[in-house]
């Protein structure tokens, strides 16, 4: 069966599609994206998600380049001729396609829109063995509040830690502190108990999965607290984990090569995983 893609208002053969060579998203990493996690066919928090979306085009001033509802509508179109059930859609909005100049086009241009999907295994409450952390200085923006497509620093601090054996980087300031990870936020459980994010600023992303957990973690009755961390407290926690639509929850047993706790999974970010995919499950149906 082909898979899709959807392409400036039209479906198309997943192989052979593509967008103009002046896209500005292309020339100039002028645009913003979106990634939902699928669960059993449906979005998970949806509308936090394309809410998100509503912010970043706002901050870089694109418009929508299609009411909301029609993208809602786009989206389980192109998730129903995938046939996706578990996994994840991509959205991309670029300012649009335009002779190269840095400064905005003058004259109109609509924005470009893609989606993609990707069929992933389904998720589920075992979070197997944890992930290994490799630090990475945090050389990005000022702005990492805005999810633009421009993640270079991201891919490269993601990269140097595969090539280390680690599964995920995590970005560390000019003060030692984590601010969160290439693809993901950052967590901690301090020896009190305590569990620890950083706040949300132009210093990171504010991630939907964080947000979710945060509600849970509250009827959870954990306590809870957001404040920075340095990676030395990160290295003395008792667990730590990362966050992400994709990723769920997922334990964290090592960072750069030394074990977090006893260097295996711990029983908050297994209960907090639980817990949220229960959450997860319960998304909008897909009609
Ligand atoms: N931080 C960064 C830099 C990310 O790219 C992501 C993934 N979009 C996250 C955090 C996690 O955000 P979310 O929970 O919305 O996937």
């Amino acid at each position: 069966m082909a898979r899709y893609a959807y392409v400036n208002g039209r479906y198309v053969d997943h192989r052979h599609a593509s967008v103009h060579i002046e896209d500005r998203g292309y020339q100039l990493a002028d645009g913003v994206y979106e990634v939902v996690g699928i669960r059993d066919g449906k979005l998970i928090d949806e509308t936090l998600h394309i809410d998100r979306l509503d912010r970043s085009l706002k901050e870089l001033r694109i418009g929508w380049p299609v009411a909301r509802s029609t993208l809602g509508f786009i989206i389980r179109e192109l998730m129903r001729r995938n046939n996706l059930r578990d996994g994840l859609v991509y959205m991309q909005v670029t300012r649009g396609v335009a002779r190269r100049d840095h400064a905005f086009p003058t004259t109109p241009v609509t924005p470009a829109l893609v989606i993609t999907t990707k069929n992933t295994k389904r998720l589920d409450a075992d979070p197997g063995p944890g992930i290994a952390i490799k630090s990475h200085p945090d050389i990005r923006w000022e702005r990492c509040d805005i999810k633009t497509v421009a993640l270079l620093p991201n891919v490269l601090a993601k990269q140097a830690a595969r090539e280390s054996g680690a599964y995920e980087a995590w970005l560390v300031d000019d003060k030692g502190c984590v601010t969160e990870g290439a693809s993901t936020n950052a967590w901690i459980v301090t020896n009190d108990g305590e569990l620890v994010t950083r706040q949300t600023d132009n210093g990171i992303l504010a991630g939907i999965t964080r947000h979710s957990l945060k509600t849970l973690a509250n009827s959870m009755q954990l306590k809870f607290v957001e404040r920075p961390f340095t990676l030395a407290e990160a290295k003395k926690a008792k667990e730590a984990f990362i966050t992400s639509a994709t990723s769920f929850v997922t334990p964290v047993v090592k960072i750069d090569g030394e074990a977090v706790g006893d260097g295996k999974v711990g029983p908050t970010a297994r209960r907090l995983r639980e817990e949220y995919v229960r959450f997860a499950s319960q998304g909008e149906a897909v009609t």
